[in-house]
């Protein structure tokens, strides 16, 4: 009686709650801890389920579709936050591209931390790919930093260098344990990315001077790269104040064709949306565009500090040029993506 009276009492029924309370609380931060486990469980299952879509299965779903993955080049962080924004606010995939240049002044390591930070921050497709890369070290040195694809470049050597060179680059590629895509590049289109007042020294717009669709597929064999870039009235950079040159839509195709596998469109800055549009449809999956960005980051930096020539703030006369670059790249993507 005793006993049960002291078990009915108040104090006793308010420990009896309070151990219940306790109990149940533990069960419960118990049940959180492991819920808090599945969900991580989960997320990391959710993120890698989203990371399983490689840079190779977003380039073959575009061609499926028939749309361009846009690649666009960067030197700074202040790019790189204007083509993720304008990526993300379309929800498509990027690839991010520095060039030999770039990566010497960005940092190797640190312009692959900078594309993998925001790729596991925001769970991303954002890629990060070695823009034109003239020698076997230097294409192990971006493989071994963590890139998702590298440009073998040999457009400049003979036929059989360029197959030499990219054969090594595409074994090493193939052996270091992720996936790398190797691009390389078939037929001339210069170097340099810029404003220019006539076509390249070396680029050839005739017939007989691009890519010849039997050498590509040969040269895709022999190689086992997984994308080509082509020479198809193309070339870096743009020309001053017009619009570039028609793109040989035939051979885009032709080549295309020939090789089966994604063609990526080099120099794209300058040519006209029709050009984009029917290369788009007749096998380009990736369109590289620079120059118009630079040009862009250039402009806005330079009217930020000419309207607020005492402001220091690197962030303050900075941002109008991330802005600007947001600008161009989202507009590229929506072309490229049938947006
Ligand atoms: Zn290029």
């Amino acid at each position: 009686m005793l006993g049960n009276q002291e078990n009915n009492s108040p104090h006793s029924r308010a420990f009896s709650q309070t151990r219940f309370a306790q109990t149940t609380l533990q069960a419960n931060s118990r049940s959180s801890l492991f819920s808090n486990f599945l969900c991580n469980v989960q997320n990391k299952l959710c993120y890698n389920r989203t990371m399983a879509k490689t840079l190779k299965q977003t380039v073959w779903e575009a061609k499926e579709k028939k749309v361009a993955v846009g690649h666009f080049n960067i030197s700074n962080l202040e790019a790189l936050w204007g083509i993720f924004r304008a990526a993300q606010s379309l929800n498509v995939p990027v690839i991010i591209g520095v060039s030999e240049g770039e990566r010497d002044f960005v940092g190797v390591k640190q312009v692959a931390s900078l594309v993998k930070s925001i790729r596991e921050e925001f769970d991303y497709p954002i890629y990060l790919n070695a823009d034109h890369t003239y020698s076997f070290d230097k294409v192990k040195e971006a493989i071994d930093a963590g890139f998702d694809s590298v440009i073998v470049d040999g457009a400049k050597l003979s036929f059989e260098e360029n197959v030499k060179m990219t054969k090594q680059c595409v074994e090493y590629a193939r052996n270091c344990g992720r996936e790398v895509l190797v691009e390389a590049e078939l037929g001339y289109i210069g170097q340099s990315s810029k404003v220019l007042d006539e076509i390249p020294e070396g680029v050839m717009l005739d017939e007989s001077s691009l890519t010849d669709p039997a050498k590509a597929k040969e040269f895709v064999e022999l190689t086992g790269v997984d994308m080509l870039a082509p020479a198809v009235g193309n070339f870096h950079g743009m020309l001053r104040g017009g619009v570039d040159p028609k793109l040989n839509i035939e051979r885009v195709k032709a080549i295309s064709e020939a090789t089966g596998i994604p063609l990526v469109l080099h120099g794209g800055s300058g040519n006209s949306e029709d050009d984009f549009k029917q290369a788009i449809a007749n096998g380009i999956n990736i369109v590289h565009i620079n120059t118009e960005i630079r040009l862009a980051f250039r402009d806005a930096v330079k009217k930020a500090l000419q309207e607020n020539p005492d402001e220091v703030a690197p962030y303050k006369f900075l941002k109008p040029g991330m802005l600007a670059v947001q600008e161009v790249v989202a507009n590229k993507l929506r072309f490229f993506n049938n947006l």
